[in-house]
């Protein structure tokens, strides 16, 4: 039968473990490896010294673990069994907890290690990532350049530079109702607008509706349909009991987002489809004159009297409002820019003559490339593995469409480099999983646990319980990402306004008011829309930070960026007003 005296200790030993450690320390990722085996070593050498305690014998725990040295003293009136018994149990208490404490050791160092590769792989891509003013200045110079090649010279440059054949903007003194059709994506819009003169929007309608999927690769003819019905219904419920006899003879506007070879104002032919739609008879077709027939068919007799983009949209928007207003940007799904040239730099189009002197060029900056781009080994993966590689370098790094998959990228090397974080979950290589706006909300989680972070990564990646430190660099993969986005798109701004003379560099005279007194600098106004733009305020705050810094003190309080909403398509409304049937015709080619 054991000995009463040391039965009681073995029961005490074990009761003071399971009492005194705090299940924390039983449970993976709760508490730190290194701080989880430092504190299970010292439970184990306490409950150890308790049992010899009530044993009769005194351990003594030595070092920090790595030595431990127990010394049983046997004391005269206990019997020689309970001593030995005593002795052994607390030697091999004593051996256990060395044992455990070299296993949580040897963890630590090889958990430090895998984390350390993880945040290597963070810091070579935040190095190579990186957008140091430096670096700006010489993608601004890359862009001016890259503007002249485009405008020299068809296929001169990456930047197509294409003419749009708007030679007016609209000034605010446009009036009467105005339509427009807005197709670009997955859903369009239809807008009506009254303009009252005086730059004042009277009336404003719009519906969005979305394209049913079977109508982006059916015939030309059933899509303009579609279009057409649409408009005419809208016509009829919006139009405040008017008849479709009144509307006979009406502007339209058309936003047509694809790559068009326009031929005038109000004429252009399909170059090619992108964002999934496949209507193959509508190629090399005039997408203008498409749109008119189907009004016909659908009995609204209607003038589509300006074919734009939505850059051009937005620039138009934005002079309405603002004379001063000569480029826009568009930074959503996808990014383009179009700014007023003078139409005599338009090298390539000798002999171009507008009533105004200017035209708008559509940069399609989305193409732009240079070899100052700081590019990294994820954005070449993510353009190899796209359906137009080495097609729209810049858009890839700016873009909405492709922001949140850099990050799911980064975050997809860190679990390659360590199985620190569990099992690789399929979706780390899944495209396009981690969208833009999801990537945002990681961002500006503001929560001190950043749970928004955790919810995302779990619900999205598959990746459960990350630990705060990893939600903490997911957040800095996402920063970095998003401020190389703004500040090359910040840069890109710059560029054009280098391009007309307008960043108080090289041009300076042609950006300064002739005559003024204190040669006083000319304001400048860059209408910006685009859902990255309006919706990510870090986005907007680092691309705005940007500018100011490129341009410096002197310059920065002369440009201002200014949010359109919309703009893309109350500007086609607004061109159909400025580029009516009383103005057209006004651009020649000779
Ligand atoms: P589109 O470019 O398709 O015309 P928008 O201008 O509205 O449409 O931009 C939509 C794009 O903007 C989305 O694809 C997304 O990438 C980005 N976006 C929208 N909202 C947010 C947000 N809150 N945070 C980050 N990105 C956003
Ligand atoms: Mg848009």
């Amino acid at each position: 039968m054991a000995n009463p005296s040391i039965h009681d200790g073995l029961r005490i030993f074990i009761e003071h473990l399971v009492c005194v450690t705090p299940p924390a320390l039983f449970r993976r990722n709760s508490i730190p490896p290194a701080t989880r085996s430092r504190r299970i070593f010292t439970r184990l050498t306490v409950s150890a010294h308790i049992f010899s305690e009530t044993t009769d014998t005194v351990t003594y725990g030595g070092g920090d673990g790595n030595r431990l040295i127990t010394r049983l003293l046997k004391k005269g009136r206990i019997n020689s069994a309970m001593g030995r018994l005593g002795l052994g149990l607390a030697v091999g208490c004593a051996v256990a907890s060395c044992a455990i404490a070299a296993v949580m050791v040897g963890r630590r160092v090889r958990s430090r290690r895998r984390w350390w590769k993880v945040v290597r792989a963070f810091e070579e891509f935040e190095e190579a990532a990186s957008t140091p003013v430096g670096r700006l200045r010489q993608v601004v110079d890359a862009m001016a350049v890259e503007m002249h090649a485009g405008l020299a010279s068809e296929g001169g440059s990456k930047l197509k530079m294409l003419l749009t054949f708007v030679d007016k903007l609209p000034d605010g003194s446009e009036s009467g109702i105005y339509y427009a059709l807005h197709v670009g994506g997955t859903d369009f819009r239809i807008l009506r607008i009254q303009l009252g003169g005086q730059r004042s929007i009277l009336g404003h309608d719009v519906e969005r509706k979305p394209i049913p999927q079977d109508l982006m690769t059916t015939t030309s003819e059933e899509f303009f349909d579609f279009l057409a019905l649409s408009l005419k219904d809208f016509v009829e419920r919006k139009g405040n009991n008017l008849q479709l006899t009144q509307v006979r003879g009406k502007d339209l506007g058309f936003t047509f987002s694809f790559p068009v070879k326009q031929t005038s104002v109000s004429s252009g032919t399909l170059i090619k489809w992108t964002k999934g739609f496949a209507i193959d008879d509508m190629v090399e077709q005039d997408v203008v004159e498409c749109l008119q027939k189907a009004l016909s068919r659908t009995g609204l007799d209607m003038n589509v009297a300006a074919l734009v983009n939505d850059s051009v949209g937005t620039l138009a928007v934005g002079h309405f409002y603002d004379k001063d207003t000569v480029v826009a940007v568009v930074i959503g799904t996808g990014t383009n820019a179009c700014y007023l040239e003078r139409a005599d730099a338009v090298i390539k189009c000798q002999g171009l003559l507008t009533a105004s002197g200017g035209m708008v060029i559509n940069m399609e900056w989305g193409n732009f490339w240079s070899s100052h781009l700081p590019r990294t080994s994820y954005d070449i993966d993510l353009d190899a593995e796209s359906q137009n590689p080495n097609d729209q370098g810049f858009e890839k790094m700016i873009s909405g469409m492709y922001l949140g998959d850099i990050v799911r990228r980064v975050i997809c090397k860190m679990f390659l480099v360590s199985d620190i974080f569990g099992p690789f979950s399929s979706k780390l290589s899944t495209r396009f999983v981690l969208s833009t706006p999801l990537m945002a909300a990681m961002h500006e989680d503001n929560s001190p646990d950043l749970s928004e972070v955790a919810k995302i990564l779990e619900d999205t990646l598959d990746i459960y319980d990350a630990p705060l430190k990893l939600r903490k660099l997911v957040v800095k993969v996402c920063d970095v990402v998003t401020r190389r986005a703004a500040r090359l798109a910040a840069a890109g701004i710059v560029g054009i306004l280098k391009k007309i003379g307008r960043d108080g560099t090289g041009g300076i005279t042609s950006g300064r008011v002739k005559g003024v007194k204190g040669d006083k600098l000319r304001r400048t106004v860059v209408a910006v829309e685009g859902g990255l733009y309006t919706s990510y305020t870090i986005f907007r705050e680092y691309l705005n930070e940007a500018v100011a810094e490129i341009l410096g003190d002197e310059i920065a309080p002369y440009v201002i960026l200014k949010v359109m909403e919309d703009g893309s398509g109350i500007g086609a409304a607004m061109l159909a007003a400025s580029h009516s049937a009383r103005n057209v015709d006004t651009v020649q080619v000779l």
